[in-house]
């Protein structure tokens, strides 16, 4: 049997690394862990609480009360967000979390509680985490890193589409200018900002199906299992 190897996986707001993640994490049996539904759930929690988040020592308190966790959802297969026993996996998808959230994520102490809490998951390896900083600070060691990307056109119009289903008002200029406002805080703010590792694999899926992006990946995986075994 191959070893466990750790999976990290990187890059813009809705490339498709949360598809590609739950793909590989049923084919290969690992554990799946979006690590943007934590900071999505925080967000969450300082919106509904009013917490001024550019007072630290207002977050730090903040952040001491939250409670995150992942628990199974049997319909989907997955894991479901749950924030202080609540599960929020649909409310943090709103655009109304998607609007604040990069500007939380840029936050030192939150980065710091959510980093602690994905490095002890993965710390059993067979773990695949999506995120924008899990092949540089979260777990720079991972044996196969991938940094994804596609044509901004390609992402905008794949997140209207599921924003959309969930809310009819939403419109593609809404979502756009959000993609892009997320995608600019991500790669310039100061603590572990979005950029490849210098050892990842870059895949662009944006003329290819999501069963060409698994076949790939699952090459890459390949590879990388075979290095491991022989390193034994
Ligand atoms: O992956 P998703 O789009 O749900 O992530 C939401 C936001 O959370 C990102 O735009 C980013 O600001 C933040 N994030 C992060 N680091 C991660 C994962 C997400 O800063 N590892």
């Amino acid at each position: 049997m191959s070893r466990k190897i750790t999976i990290a996986i990187d890059g813009w707001s809705s490339c498709g690394k949360s598809t590609l993640a739950k793909q590989l994490a049923k084919e290969l049996n690992y554990i799946y862990v979006d690590s943007g539904a934590m900071y999505r759930a925080v967000t969450l929690y300082f919106l509904r609480n009013h917490i001024d988040w550019t007072n630290e020592e207002e977050v730090i308190a903040a952040l001491s009360d939250i409670h995150l966790a992942f628990k199974p959802n049997s319909k989907t297969g997955g894991a479901d967000m749950y924030l202080n026993d609540e599960n929020v996996e649909y409310v943090i998808r709103d655009l109304v979390v998607a609007e604040k959230v990069s500007e939380v994520a840029a936050i030192k102490a939150v980065r710091s509680f959510a980093v602690e809490q994905q490095q002890q998951m993965g710390a059993g390896k067979g773990i695949i985490m999506d995120g924008r900083d899990i092949g540089t600070t979260v777990f720079p060691d991972a044996e196969l890193k991938i940094f994804m990307t596609a044509d901004n056109a390609v992402r905008v119009a794949r997140r209207f589409k599921e924003l959309y289903e969930k809310n009819p008002n939403v419109t593609i200029e809404e979502v756009k200018a959000n993609l892009e406002m997320r995608d600019y805080i991500d790669s310039h703010r100061e603590v572990s900002p979005l950029q490849q590792a210098e050892d990842a694999i870059v895949i662009d899926n944006s003329d290819i199906t999501p069963e060409q992006q698994l076949q790939l990946a699952l090459k890459y995986v390949k590879t990388k299992q075979t290095e491991q075994n022989a390193s034994v």
